[in-house]
């Protein structure tokens, strides 16, 4: 069948139990339909898993997924979508990177990779120009992702060759293993790293020299220069370049919103010394970025005292950060920075990391863990132990050996004074925006199909009373109109949350970065509109794109019922209903009931059943009556 616009009509399928290879053409109504990212993945996910398959297993099936856009010059259409069965929560794990391999993958002729089966023995994935082949990596296996990127380099004769690769943490079955494209950029969340630990595979490959054609060539140019021209304009964005996320860390503290020693404060007295402007002081050396993207956002930082850091392996994030640092109540920048180092040698997802690290430290300062079983005076503020047990981690040795089955499984040992301290939703660790703060993100970690998550729906600060005019404009097109307090959870509180997470599920199935998206950001709704019918030649509209996003949305949302995930598994971590202590949040707490109406009102606004699935109605709505048939078949319906 013919390649479309955008998009080469093939995807490519490998068996790695059988070692067969084979491309798929499903034309255009199937890209039209699914486009890319996580809504395609998640399509694959749903056809191939067997239900109730172990995401540890060869069972399981890895989709790597760029976009119709992808390999377009517009800025931000650099990224692609990691897409499995989570060994962390046991739902879908799907996750986004930046950097190049996305971009590579469509100049090499493929619109996605669909990995299924388990390889005898460690192999890795080579794709160029139309052709893939699975090669022996025996050589490479126990070894760090920086090492493993310059030999497949090497043995290639390539030094632009893209890789996607994992860690030793990957390789050992580290829940929170990581997938690192390159060594600057990641799949951090779901344990991706793990589930192709779990297949043999330690790496993907890619190089393309063939052209991605585009329907309008001159319009997607006239996109790029438009934001090249003026993203510095926008505020958000010119603060992004010059600091990286890192420069959230200050903001967020000041309002009181910096997870601080496992979530009992938001504000934390080291902010200061771990901020972006101290780390553009001290160690910082440069700053890169994505395929296309002048904003250049990455940080690359290097040390040699106290420790000595690698810039091979870029910079810590605001993420990182807090979850290194304010999570664990260190303030020492060099040693975070070392950590940030380690997790990308290693393959393992920094805020998992922290979130696991801070449950352990406080369960040892509340005597609920014994110092003697951990082996190391694990305690808030100590870097040393902090990084003493990221090796034991990877190692899979001693306490690491519990930890490294991700925080909430390892409380299960312990009984519920442990539980209770584990600050997660579905198994994952939370990232780093307070929830009692910023009201609707309680809603989105409980819900998300991929466990607590800040990307998955615009924060309320863009509706704030004091959101600023240009912002409440952009998001005006979503038919949201009404500011609101940062804590409220009200019924247009729960319609701004359910909105803003179909546009953003629409961001990763389109792989855009949501960095250069509306509403806070620099692309209008009308210019995504426009980017895509430029890349496509269709004849798309906001109205095609939120139903796009609604059907990522669903397609999660039935593979977690299929999987036994529902309602029940969505409650919010005790914590999130103790009130938070110190600084501007203090005495801040969610209310249960009104959480609970939040949860039931969403799942009606979103036409799913009390349970929280998807109901046939909506299915059909959205065109997905296979997925009705699938979810009957297995009783989740
Ligand atoms: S804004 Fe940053 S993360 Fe987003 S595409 Fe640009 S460089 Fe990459």
């Amino acid at each position: 069948m013919a390649e479309g616009k955008g998009f080469w009509n093939r995807i490519l399928h490998v068996d790695l139990s059988q070692g067969n290879i084979r491309v798929e053409s499903p034309g255009e109504v199937f890209f039209r339909t699914y486009i890319g990212g996580g809504c395609l993945g998640a399509y694959y996910l749903l056809k191939y898993a067997p239900p109730g398959c172990d995401p540890l297993s060869g069972e399981n099936v890895l989709v790597l997924a760029p976009s119709v856009a992808t390999g377009s010059p517009v800025p931000g259409t650099g990224r692609h979508s990691a897409v499995a069965k989570s060994p962390l929560t046991g739902g879908i794990a799907a996750s986004e990177a930046g950097g190049y391999w996305g971009m590579e993958l469509k100049r090499a002729g493929f619109d996605a990779v669909v990995i299924t089966g388990r390889a005898e023995y460690p192999v890795y994935l080579w794709i160029t120009d139309g052709r893939c082949e699975i090669r022996d990596a025996r050589p490479y296996w126990g070894k760090e992702t920086g090492e493993v990127q310059e030999l497949i380099r090497e043995e290639l004769g390539d030094g632009l060759i893209q890789v996607l690769l994992i860690g030793p943490a990957g390789e050992k079955g580290v829940r929170f293993a990581n997938l690192a494209s390159g060594t600057k950029n990641f799949h951090g969340r779901g344990g991706l790293g793990a589930v192709m630990g779990a297949k043999n595979l330690k790496a993907v490959a890619v190089r393309g020299h063939q052209e991605v054609r585009f329907a309008d060539k001159e319009g997607l140019i006239a996109l790029a220069r438009d934001f090249a021209q003026h993203f510095r304009e926008n505020a958000n964005l010119s603060t992004l370049s010059e600091y990286g996320t890192a420069g959230y860390v200050l903001p967020q503290n000041e309002v009181g919103g910096l997870p601080t020693r496992n979530f009992q404060s938001g504000s934390f007295e080291g902010a200061e010394a771990i901020s972006g402007e101290r780390l553009k002081e001290t160690y910082l050396i440069g700053q890169e970025g994505c395929y296309a993207c002048p904003v250049r956002c990455k940080r690359v930082v290097a040390s040699e005292e106290p420790y000595r850091v690698d810039p091979l392996y870029g910079g810590p994030e605001y993420e990182t950060l807090a979850a290194l640092g304010s999570y664990l109540g260190i303030d020492d920048l060099g040693a975070i920075i070392k950590m940030n180092e380690l997790c990308n040698r290693y393959g393992l997802d920094s805020i998992s990391l922290g979130g696991a690290l801070a449950w352990a430290m406080e369960c040892v300062e509340k005597g609920i863990i014994d110092r003697a079983e951990v082996g190391m005076d694990l305690v808030f503020g100590s870097a040393e132990a902090a990084m003493a047990m990221v090796e034991k981690i990877v190692a899979r040795e001693g306490f690491g050996d519990i930890l490294a089955e991700g925080a909430w499984r390892a409380a299960r040992r312990y009984g519920k004074k442990a539980l209770d301290l584990v600050v997660h939703a579905k198994g994952q660790e939370f990232p780093a925006h307070e929830p009692r703060l910023k009201r609707s993100l309680a809603l989105a970690y409980a819900t998300v199909p991929k466990g607590a998550d800040h990307c998955s729906s615009e924060h309320d600060v863009a509706i704030a009373p004091d959101a600023s005019d240009a912002i409440f404009q952009a998001i005006s097109p979503l038919g949201i109109l009404e500011r609101l307090p940062l804590t409220s959870l009200n019924a247009p509180k729960v319609r701004f949350y359910y909105i803003t997470q179909q546009m953003f599920s629409l961001y990763d199935t389109l792989a855009i970065c949501l960095f250069v998206c509306p509403p806070i950001r620099y692309f209008s709704f009308d210019q995504l509109v426009e980017l895509v019918n430029a890349a496509t030649g269709w004849n798309t509209s906001l109205l095609e794109l939120f139903w796009v996003g609604e059907r990522k949305t669903n397609l999660c949302r039935a593979f977690n019922a299929r999987e036994g995930i529902d309602a029940a598994s969505e409650a919010l971590p005790p914590r999130m209903y103790e009130p938070l202590r110190g600084g501007p949040t203090d005495g801040l707490r969610v209310d249960r009931e009104e959480f609970e109406k939040a949860m039931a009102l969403y799942f009606e606004m979103a036409g799913w059943t009390p349970k929280g699935v998807p109901t046939r109605g909506k299915l059909e709505a959205l065109g997905l009556g296979w997925v009705a048939e699938e979810l009957k078949q297995t009783r989740a319906l």
